[in-house]
């Protein structure tokens, strides 16, 4: 239960929020110091904010899974000192790190926020004030019990909160950048932040605990119309893959080129997990739909249900990293583990 007053850890961790123009036009990162000094409300937001900053702070098309690892020690090594972890990433990479995070933080019971900006916090029209404080806000809000009203891994981007795993960069150029098209928004901020509270994560029991493994060695095959076997069967065949994810069509449909089945299959055999996520964010996997989709469903290729990508591939790190394989990984790919798709 938290005290009257919650102790916020913010983790600053770079992207455009935090960014400067230099004399290269370029926008570059820069320290949290500047960054807090626009905007001196943190004072009086009535939470207690400590904060710390990424040695390097990064754009976030810069971060890697030892970054995830990162972060979720910092989480984990702080957990006790604070009722809850504000994070500031840039936004384009966000819904990756918030997807790892989903998974690499094991019973949760504190609310973990992510939250950046499309304009620097420098610059007049900026979203970043709006986008920090109210992510603070939420970060401390609590339910009738005291306890943490989002006791998850979740984004907060102009006005709307999203489940960590459940959003994906659309725009570079609209304020609001993401979207969530398979699942509703946990929150959304007017003049009062309405609160969906029967889609949010209730708190876990258990004892919280980071997972950290992650195996990177995932290989992409995007199908496109055209797509060759001479370029693909090499990237199908690379002997480090760990796992595949094909980008297909629609409901889970790809080209039946026969070269394409057969080192699917042959992948399949060796042990290698291929999973099929849509090019369409909105909508499910469904390969038995169509002939189309069900040859590959038939050759033992995963359906990713409603998943996106980015949730699909860092739980594929994330069960792989825990040293899932066979049937074992194929359940626990297909289970809901974190609210990451629909049941
Ligand atoms: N390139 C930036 C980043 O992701 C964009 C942003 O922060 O919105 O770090």
């Amino acid at each position: 239960m938290m005290g009257t007053t919650a102790r916020i850890l913010i983790l600053y961790t770079g992207g455009t929020i935090g960014m400067i123009r230099k004399d290269d036009e370029a926008y570059h990162p820069f320290s949290f110091e500047n960054l807090i000094s626009y905007i001196p409300e943190l004072k009086s937001l009535g939470v207690e904010l400590e904060a710390d900053s990424f040695d390097e702070p990064l754009d976030s098309s810069n971060m890697t899974p030892g970054h995830w690892q990162r972060i979720a020690h910092r989480i984990e090594s702080d957990y006790t000192n604070y009722d809850a972890f504000v994070i500031l990433h840039g936004s384009d990479t966000m819904a990756y790190t918030s997807s790892a995070l989903s998974f690499m933080l094991h019973n949760l019971a504190k609310p973990v926020i992510l939250t950046g900006s499309q304009l620097p916090i420098g610059i007049p029209r900026s979203d970043a004030r709006e986008n920090i404080l109210t992510s603070l806000e939420i970060a401390a809000a609590v339910n009738e019990e005291g306890g943490p009203l989002v006791p998850e891994v979740a984004v907060y981007f102009e006005y709307n909160l999203y489940r960590g795993n459940r959003l994906q960069k659309v725009s570079s150029q609209d304020f609001e950048a993401f979207q969530s098209p398979n699942y509703p928004f946990l929150a959304e901020a007017g003049v009062q932040i309405k609160y969906h509270r029967r889609y949010i994560r209730s708190a876990s029991i258990g004892r919280f605990q980071v997972l950290p493994e992650l195996e990177c060695k995932v290989g992409l095959l995007t199908c496109f119309p055209g797509m060759s076997a001479e370029l693909c069967v090499p990237q199908i065949e690379n002997p480090q893959n760990k796992a595949l994810i094909l980008l297909s069509f629609g409901s889970g449909n790809a080209p039946n080129h026969r070269w394409l089945l057969e080192a699917l299959a042959r992948l399949i055999e060796r042990g290698v997990p291929v999973i099929n996520v849509s090019q369409c964010s909105a909508g499910e996997v469904a390969m038995a739909k169509y002939d189309a989709g069900k040859v590959f469903q038939d050759i033992g290729v995963i359906g990713a249900s409603d998943m996106l990508l980015e949730a699909a591939l860092t739980k594929t790190m994330h069960l792989l990293g825990q040293g899932l394989e066979g049937e074992a990984f194929v359940d626990a790919f297909r289970a809901n583990l974190k609210g990451e798709l629909s049941d």
